[in-house]
């Protein structure tokens, strides 16, 4: 296409190419060592229970303040850790950090409040990676952390991509009683039935689903499809990326289990969670 439209157009792209490709290694060297610089930090997004409408965890997401760029968000660098294989490196990091903080913040609770937990996402590669289990393993252990406190988010379209390891794979994680549960569920066209030989505890359904629940019905029969059938299978459902009361309203009623989103609360630093972990915790309903 480059080469019919002339000389001048083809050098355009493949300048473009090679100022993305620029910028992409650019970031991948700088990216190299930013955990150890003090410039990845973990910050928290609580997640509420409907039924009750008491905090019940955490998703740890990752932020990388840049000395020059500021924050940058994961869409951009998670890629770029994914990629390059520098996931290797951040991931047993990230898991590391997020068991320490919830082990952490169980000391804010009293002790009869249920123990919190914590949600961690590992890329595709890491799936594949072959020492997952035991990586996991060993974080819970150095943190002191419950298994049943942690649990792990994949996304759809990792798991579907190779489904016979993720299952073995899976399997292993949950036998340590670590809780999986699928990211995106509903992007990834994998249909209803996956859920049947992959075993997962839990599926997070789509913020682009959630986003639309009040106006497109669609949607609507999507996200009610989607619980009826997890409920049957015993899966937990989680809705991300609720924004308004309406919506949380409605996945209330539709007996969704579990709820994330910024009208219920942005992410946030670590000690902003541990004080709000230590207030009698109810949803700002
Ligand atoms: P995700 O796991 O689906 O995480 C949810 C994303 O939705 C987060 O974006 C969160 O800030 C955002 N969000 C939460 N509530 C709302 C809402 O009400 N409205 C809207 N519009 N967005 C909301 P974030 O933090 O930018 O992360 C983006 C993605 O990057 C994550 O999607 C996850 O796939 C990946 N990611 C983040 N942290 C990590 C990590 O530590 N490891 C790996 N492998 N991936 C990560
Ligand atoms: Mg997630
Ligand atoms: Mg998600
Ligand atoms: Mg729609």
């Amino acid at each position: 296409q480059a080469k019919v439209a002339g000389k001048n157009t083809y050098r355009f792209y493949s300048r473009a190419m090679n100022e993305a490709v620029e910028r992409r290694v650019h970031l991948e060297n700088e990216l190299r060592g930013a955990w150890e610089r003090g410039e990845l930090r973990l910050v928290y997004q609580p997640v509420y229970r409907l039924s009750d409408q008491r905090l019940v965890g955490a998703e740890a997401l990752l932020r990388w303040r840049h000395h020059e760029q500021g924050v940058i968000a994961p869409a951009v660098f998670i890629d770029v850790a994914e990629q390059s294989g520098l996931i290797d490196v951040i991931g047993p990091q990230v898991m590391r950090a997020a068991c320490g903080d919830a082990a952490r913040w169980r000391h804010v609770r009293g002790p009869d409040d249920e123990p919190l937990f914590v949600s961690v996402n590992v890329s595709p590669r890491q799936l594949r990676s072959g020492d997952l289990a035991r990586m996991v393993e060993a974080s819970l252990r150095d943190a002191g952390l419950a298994p049943e406190q942690l649990h792990i988010e994949l996304t759809e379209t990792a798991v579907i991509s190779d489904e016979a390891h993720a299952s073995s794979l899976l399997t292993r994680l949950r036998s340590l009683g670590v809780k999986v549960w699928l990211d995106d569920f509903g992007t990834g066209f994998s249909g209803l039935s996956h859920l049947r030989r992959v075993p997962v505890d839990g599926v997070k359904i789509d913020r682009s689903f959630v986003a639309d629940v009040l106006r497109d019905p669609d949607d609507l029969a999507l996200t009610t499809a989607i619980i009826a059938m997890a409920h049957s299978l015993g899966i937990t459902v989680v809705a991300e990326g609720v924004e308004k009361e309406g919506q949380y309203a409605l996945l209330r009623e539709r007996r969704c289990d579990l709820a994330q989103g910024f009208w219920l609360g942005h992410p946030m630093e670590f000690d902003e969670f541990a004080a709000l972990a230590s207030e009698p915790a109810v949803a700002p309903a």
